[in-house]
């Protein structure tokens, strides 16, 4: 696992192969002051960013940085409830209890439909966003298999 990336070739570098500059701060006291920074081994650009790993996949991100793009991508899909239900299509079916006559009385797909009806009704999708978020993250391997599963999550 790399320490650091170059911000200006994007050369990614152990803290142990960095090189390092003399930068020139002004003078001090009548003599020049230099001060020593790591650089890029590479283009010897200062510019350099300490790396984490993405706290969803393990990618390796800037220290700046929530997580890796992939993850944003798929975390992306919390803002649109329709776009949720197509990728759980292709994840286990969770199951619940329901009223025996209404179990008798509707398929499972017309309940599906009933339900997502009512979430996608105007009072209940503006907070629908944050909870969608928190669904993705309660189980974010699975739901990241499906999204690749669902080319990437489109319709
Ligand atoms: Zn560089
Ligand atoms: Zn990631």
């Amino acid at each position: 696992m790399a320490d650091y990336r170059c911000l200006n070739c994007d050369t990614e570098f152990d803290d142990c192969d960095a090189d390092y500059i003399d930068e020139d701060r002004g003078e001090c006291w009548g003599r020049i002051a230099y001060q020593r920074v790591r650089a890029c081994p590479c283009c010897r650009n200062t510019e350099i960013e300490e790396l984490k790993e993405c706290p969803h996949c393990e990618k390796l991100i800037l220290e700046s940085e929530e997580m890796c793009g992939e993850c944003e991508k798929i975390f992306a899909v919390a803002k649109d409830p329709e776009k949720c239900y197509k990728v759980a299509e292709a994840m286990e079916e969770a199951t619940v209890e329901i009223n025996n006559y209404l179990a008798y009385m509707f398929s499972s797909s017309e309940i599906n439909e009933i339900l997502l009806s009512t979430l996608l009704h105007p009072g209940c999708r503006s907070k629908i966003a944050e909870y969608s978020r928190e669904y993705i993250e309660s189980d974010f391997e699975s739901f990241a298999e499906a999204y690749s599963d669902t080319e990437g999550g489109k319709r």
